[in-house]
C-alpha cells in the first residue's frame, strides 16, 4: 500500500484540492497502518486528521502493564514524536508540563501504539502539492514510526520518566492516610517563568524548604525517602506580605492534582485529586443551586436554597462555586484572596455594627469554614494576607516570608478571638434534564470545539471557561465537551440520577475505557478532564435545566 499511496499522491499533484478527499481510509504500510480519518476542505480549514496504528513497536509490558506507567510511557513517546516532527507538517499534541492521558498518543492493551496526528495537507493555492504530501506521508511518517520503535528509544530516560510519574501518583495516594490535603517536597521549584509560560523559573528561583513543624517524611517507590511540607486536613491559612510567594504556593497546590514531567520542579508537589480552586465569578449563570448556607433573605425574596440567576454577583457566584464543588465530590477547597468576593469572605465588627445582621443576606465564609470541616469533612487552604479574622478559625497558619514558609500557628492563635460559627447545611443534590445538555447545533450536527483557553463551544452554547482555573491543557477543555456529550449519549444523565451519581458513572466508564471512550469518533485532539472540570463546564452551560432538587444523602 505504501507504494500505492506514494504513486497516488504524485499523480494528484496539481489537481484541485478537493481531490485529497479520495485518500480517506486505510493504507497498510506493513509495520503500521495509516488511516486518513478526515480531510480538510481547503488549505485554510483546520488540519486533516490521520491515525497511525503501530501494532508491535516492541514496548515491553513492564513499560505499559500498569495503568500509570502506560499513561507515562505514552506521554513520553508522544513528546518524542512531537520533537521529531517539529520541522514537518505533521502535528502531535504533546501537552504542556502535565502528564495527562490524551488522544494523541496511546498504548493499547496489546502494547501497540496509536498516534492521532493533524496534518495541514500541502497545497499551492487551491491545488494539491502532491510531492510535499508524498514526502510527509510516505517518508517522514515511516521515519517517525522507525524512530518510535523501542530499540531506538533511550530506555533509561523512558523508565526515569515513568518512575517519576509513578512516584507522584504514589505520593498523592498517600495523602489521605497521612491526614494531609497536600504535600510540597523540599527542593521543589514553584514559581513559573512568567504568567503565560508554565516552565519553571530558572533564574533566582528559591527552592522550597519546609518548616520543621510541618515537615513530613514519605517513602516513595523509586525516589525512596523524601521530605517536605505536609498541609494537614482542616483549615490552613497562608499569610505573608505582598509579593512573598503566597499565590505561587497556592497555585502549585491547584496544579498538584496533576502529575508533572521530570524537570518541572513540581514533580513532588501534590494535592488531593478532588481539590478545587474556588473563586468569585461575577456574571456567571447559576441553575437551581442550593446556596442557602451562604445567602438568605435576598431583597428580591428569591429562594436561595433553589437559587437561579443569569447574572450572579461576585459573592453569589463564589457561593455557587463552593456548593457545586461539593456536589461534584470535592472535599478540598483552595481559595486565594486575590480572586474572591470580599463580602463573602469577611465582615468585620464595625460593618456588623453599621449593617445589622437581619439586613445582610450573606453569611461570610469565615463563619462556615469550621462547620464545613467539622460536620462535612471539607478542608480549606486559604491565602489571606489582608485580614486577621481567619486566625480565629485556622488549624494551621503558614507565613510566606521571602518565599520561605514558616509555621506561625502559635503566634496567630495568640491573636485570635472567640467566634461563633454559623451552620453549614449540605447543599441539595440536583437532577439534570438530559435534553438541556445538547451538543448539536440548530441543524442537528454535533459541534464541540474550543476557542483558545476561553470558550468551549458546545452545540449552540458558548461556555465561558476562563474561570475554571484548573483546566491546565487545551485538550482537557475539548475532553470536557466530549464528556458532556457522553454524559447524555451514554445514559449517565438519565433524568432520574442526580448529577453526582451521573458523574460517578461517567468517571468509572472513563477509568475503564480511557478518554478515547468519549472521543473515538471525534476528529481532534483531546485530553482527560477531571470530573470536577466536567461538572464545572456543565454548570456554566446557559441552557442547563435542573428538574429536581433532592436532599443530600450521607
Ligand atoms: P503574593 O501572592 O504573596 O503577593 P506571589 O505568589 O504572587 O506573591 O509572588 C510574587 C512574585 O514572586 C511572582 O512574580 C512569583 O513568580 C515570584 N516568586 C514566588 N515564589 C518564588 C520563589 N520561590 N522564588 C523566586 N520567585 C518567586
Ligand atoms: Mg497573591
Amino acid at each position: 500500500d505504501d507504494a500505492r499511496l506514494s504513486q497516488e499522491l504524485l499523480r494528484m499533484d496539481g489537481d484541485s484540492y478537493g481531490r485529497y478527499k479520495s485518500l480517506k481510509g486505510d493504507w497498510d504500510f506493513g509495520d503500521f497502518t495509516l488511516t486518513v480519518q478526515r480531510v480538510q476542505a481547503d488549505p485554510f480549514a483546520p488540519p486533516s486528521r490521520i491515525l497511525v496504528t503501530i501494532p508491535d513497536p516492541g514496548v515491553p509490558e513492564s513499560a505499559w502493564g500498569d495503568p500509570v506507567r502506560r499513561r507515562a510511557t505514552a506521554d513520553f513517546l508522544g513528546r518524542r514524536a512531537g520533537r521529531l516532527l517539529r520541522r514537518s507538517l505533521l502535528r502531535v499534541d504533546t501537552g504542556g508540563q502535565e502528564v495527562i492521558e490524551r488522544s494523541s498518543c496511546r498504548i493499547t492493551d496489546g502494547g501497540g501504539v496509536e498516534l492521532r496526528i493533524g496534518i495541514d495537507l500541502p497545497g499551492r493555492g487551491r491545488r494539491i502539492d502532491g510531492r510535499a504530501a508524498e514526502r510527509e506521508l510516505c517518508a517522514t511518517l515511516p521515519g517517525l514510526v522507525d524512530d518510535l520503535d523501542w530499540d531506538e528509544i533511550d530506555r533509561d530516560a523512558a523508565a526515569a520518566f515513568a518512575d517519576s510519574v509513578v512516584d507522584t501518583v504514589a505520593l498523592r495516594s498517600r495523602l489521605a492516610d497521612l491526614g494531609l490535603v497536600a504535600f510540597v517536597a523540599d527542593g521543589a521549584i514553584l514559581p513559573r517563568r512568567s504568567g503565560v509560560a508554565d516552565e519553571p523559573l530558572t533564574e533566582g528561583a528559591v527552592p522550597f524548604a519546609s518548616p520543621a513543624d510541618l515537615r513530613v517524611t514519605v517513602d516513595l517507590p523509586h525516589r525512596g525517602t523524601v521530605t517536605g511540607m505536609g498541609v494537614p486536613e482542616g483549615i490552613t491559612l497562608i499569610v505573608g506580605g505582598g509579593f512573598h510567594g503566597k499565590s505561587t504556593l497556592l497555585h502549585a497546590l491547584e496544579r498538584g492534582v496533576h502529575d508533572h514531567v521530570p524537570g518541572d520542579g513540581r514533580e513532588l508537589v501534590v494535592a488531593r485529586a478532588d481539590a478545587v480552586k474556588i473563586r468569585a465569578e461575577e456574571g456567571r449563570r447559576v441553575e437551581r443551586v442550593d446556596v442557602g448556607s451562604f445567602v438568605r433573605d435576598l431583597p428580591t425574596g428569591a429562594d436561595t436554597a433553589d437559587f437561579r440567576t443569569d447574572n450572579a454577583s461576585g459573592s453569589t457566584s463564589q457561593a455557587a462555586n463552593i456548593c457545586e464543588a461539593l456536589e461534584a465530590g470535592s472535599r478540598t477547597l483552595l481559595v486565594d484572596e486575590d480572586s474572591t468576593a470580599t463580602n463573602l469572605m469577611i465582615r468585620d465588627e464595625r460593618m456588623q455594627a453599621l449593617v445589622h445582621g437581619d439586613r445582610e443576606p450573606l453569611t461570610p465564609f469565615v463563619d462556615l469554614i469550621r462547620p464545613l470541616y467539622r460536620d462535612h469533612g471539607v478542608s480549606t487552604v486559604l491565602v489571606m494576607g489582608g485580614s486577621g479574622d481567619y486566625f480565629d478559625v485556622a488549624d494551621h497558619v503558614i507565613m510566606m516570608d521571602a518565599y520561605h514558609p514558616h509555621d506561625v500557628t502559635e503566634r496567630a492563635r495568640k491573636l485570635s478571638r472567640d467566634r461563633i460559627d454559623a451552620v453549614f447545611t449540605a447543599p441539595r443534590d440536583r437532577v439534570i434534564d438530559p435534553a438541556s445538555v445538547d451538543g448539536t447545533d440548530a441543524r442537528g450536527r454535533g459541534r464541540i470545539k474550543r476557542r483558545d483557553m476561553d470558550v468551549l463551544v458546545f452545540g449552540d452554547d458558548d461556555i465561558d471557561v476562563r474561570s475554571i482555573e484548573q483546566f491546565v491543557d487545551p485538550g482537557q477543555i475539548v475532553g470536557a465537551g466530549l464528556a458532556l456529550r457522553a454524559l447524555v449519549r451514554d445514559g449517565h444523565l438519565d433524568g432520574r440520577r442526580t448529577l453526582a451519581e451521573a458523574l460517578d458513572s461517567l468517571e468509572s466508564a472513563l477509568a475503564e475505557h480511557g478518554i478515547i471512550h468519549v472521543g473515538a469518533d471525534f476528529g481532534g485532539d483531546h485530553a482527560l478532564p477531571r470530573r470536577q472540570e466536567v461538572a464545572a463546564v456543565l454548570n456554566r452551560l446557559r441552557s442547563l435545566k435542573v428538574t429536581e432538587q433532592r436532599p443530600r444523602r450521607g
